[in-house]
């Protein structure tokens, strides 16, 4: 059974999981029933995640109830427990809305909520992250998770994000992180299988390293790095298995100035 679930979530994309989610998770809750872990989002509890990921696929991280993995679990908490993101009249406009997030953000009454992706069918709005065509300080909040490692011109999408940003908003904007390194690109390198070795995953075009809240300073954002992951026990972060390794800390990124 692992194995086959190994292959399933590691050949199928996760676009097609989504598209699936209900069907899937009904079929494979009854091999996942339990209370070993446990996700913040959907509340549900079970023997263990499923396994997830391109390439080599890891043990225990993709909810199977609402398809959340370790980043989404994080941020849920986050947006809850450090921000007003529930509560507040607040403006906000999502990139590449993660599934876990859609409705549940959509639902949110206090929001008025936009979501914007490059080309997908489900998006209010088709927009390029480095060419936002969108009024200068208009959002309260932009998020905008696991795009900026395949975006060519970062800098351009840094800026675009800050202009769109009313003063005293703020981004959330996380990138996949390999504490070993610092950032490091190459737009000479194109094969798939080279960006695969070196920046992590096939469409990558960069790894993004332990510098990473020092790249957001330099693109403008005032960066209050929130190490709130370390108020939870080892028990509760391995029961909700909150993070992967170097992705530990959330940068909120603030325009503080015009
Ligand atoms: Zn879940």
């Amino acid at each position: 059974m692992k194995r086959i679930i190994g292959f399933i979530t590691n050949v199928i994309p996760r676009q097609w999981l989504i598209r699936c989610s209900y069907l899937f998770s009904i079929l494979i809750r009854p091999f996942y029933v339990g209370n070993r872990v446990e996700c913040p989002v959907c509340g549900g509890h079970f023997r263990k995640f499923l396994p997830y990921g391109y390439g080599n696929a890891t043990e225990n991280r993709l909810c199977p109830k609402c398809l959340s993995l370790e980043r989404h679990r994080l941020l849920w908490l986050y947006l809850k427990q450090r921000t007003d993101f529930f509560t507040a009249p607040l403006k906000v406009l999502h990139f590449a809305p993660e599934q876990p997030f859609l409705k549940r953000f959509r639902n949110l009454k206090n929001l008025d909520y936009t979501t914007a992706d490059l080309d997908s069918p489900i998006a209010d709005l088709h927009l390029d992250v480095t060419k936002i065509n969108l009024p200068d300080h208009s959002y309260d909040v932009v998020i905008c998770n696991h795009v900026l490692e395949h975006v060519d011109n970062v800098n351009q999408a840094f800026a675009e994000i800050l202009r769109v940003l009313k003063v005293g908003g703020w981004a959330i904007l996380m990138v996949p992180i390999n504490p070993d390194v610092d950032t490091f690109e190459d737009p000479s390198i194109t094969d798939p299988k080279e960006r695969q070795r070196l920046f992590g995953q096939y469409d990558h075009v960069r790894q993004f390293g332990k510098d990473y809240a020092q790249i957001l300073t330099n693109a403008g954002f005032h960066v209050v790095e929130d190490k709130f992951f370390y108020d939870y026990s080892e028990e509760q972060r391995n029961r909700m298995r909150l993070a992967r390794r170097g992705e530990e800390v959330i940068c909120r990124c603030e325009k503080v100035i015009e």
